[in-house]
Order: C-alpha cells, then structure tokens, then sequence
C-alpha cells in the first residue's frame, strides 16, 4: 500500500494527501476496474511515444499532423509541449505543421537550450521548406526567455518568425487559454524584433 501511495505522489500535481486519497479509492474499487487502468497505463508505455520528427505523441513514427497530407509544410507552429497542441488544434485557425521543444528554457530548474529539442528545430529548418515559425511558447517568464531565445537563433536564417499577440492571460499556460482568445492571438500573431 505505501509503495502505491509512493508511486501516485510522484505524479504531477499529486500531493501526499491525495496520493493517499486516490490509493484508498483505488483498494475500494472493484479489481476489474483497477486491472482496467493499469493495463491502460501499460498499452498507452507500450503503444504511445513520440513523433520522430515534431515530438507530439504519436502511435507509430510520425503523428496524425505530420502524417496529415493537407496539412501546410510551410508553417511551423513552436509550442512547449504536446498539451498545447491539442490547444491549437481546439482553435481550428492552425493549417501548418508543430514541433514540440518538451519544455521552456528555466535556468532555476537547469533547463538550457541544450536540454530542449532546438537542435532537431534547426535540422528541420534546413531539411524542410519552412518559411515561417509561430513561437506559441506560454506566455510568462520562462515562455518568453525561450521565444527570444529562439528568434535569435531563427532571425538570420532569414525564416519569418512570429510571436502570439497579446491577450492571452499573462504568466498562464497555453493549455488553459479558451480556443477563441488562441484562435485570436493566432491570427494577430507579429513577426519579433530583432
Ligand atoms: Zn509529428
């Protein structure tokens, strides 16, 4: 029982108290239902990882938008993370292509540029006929670091890079944002100074 509530306090935003709550609820629970999610835990490690070249998730090497024929290849939407692409998705404004850095550049948590997919950014931009990239990176400290980090980088390749508009609740995450206010500043998006 303490091994469970160990495991389950190891989860994002699962403190002790809960990890102990959803443990009791777990021992609760009739054994078929509890075999039902840990085996749905197990398929998704065994069938789910992510695509070889965006890092969304994805069921085999490429993802649904990678794979996606209509999908435009000459837009690239930069996001943190692959939550935020199902935010974009939600917004119905977004034809082009992602690619996910899993994660924002956080000095205090040791997150350099080096430990985030920008490498694989820049292969791609080489390989790929990109003319613009939409840094949809959170709108807060770590976001922007991350945002002009990257337009530094992207600017003398001489590749169209834009940034959402403002309007998005600052020091929030993309995730949380309504589909309308993320359709909005995606549509206002501005091409970053240098
Ligand atoms: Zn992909």
């Amino acid at each position: 029982m303490q091994d469970l509530i160990d495991e389950l306090g190891r989860l994002p935003g699962i403190g002790p108290k809960s990890a102990q709550r959803i443990a009791f609820f777990l021992l609760k629970i009739p054994k078929e239902d509890a075999v039902r999610l840990a085996n749905v835990i197990a398929e998704v490690k065994e069938k789910v990882s992510f695509c070889t070249r965006c890092f969304n998730v994805a069921e085999g090497e490429l993802c649904v938008v990678c794979l996606d024929p209509r999908r435009d290849p000459t837009v690239l939407c930069v996001v943190e993370d692959a939550r935020d692409i199902v935010a974009i998705e939600k917004t119905q404004d977004f034809r082009g292509r992602y690619h996910v850095l899993q994660g924002a550049i956080n000095p205090l948590e040791g997150v350099g540029p080096e430990q985030l997919r920008i490498s694989e950014l820049l292969r791609r931009l080489g390989d790929e006929d990109i003319t613009e990239v939409i840094l949809c990176t959170n709108p807060n400290l770590e976001g922007d670091a991350t945002a002009m980090y990257l337009s530094r980088q992207l600017r003398p390749l001489g590749i169209k890079v834009t940034r959402l508009a403002s309007g998005l609740p600052v020091g929030g995450d993309l995730e949380y944002a309504d589909e309308l206010t993320l359709g909005r500043a995606l549509e206002g998006r501005r091409e970053v100074d240098a």
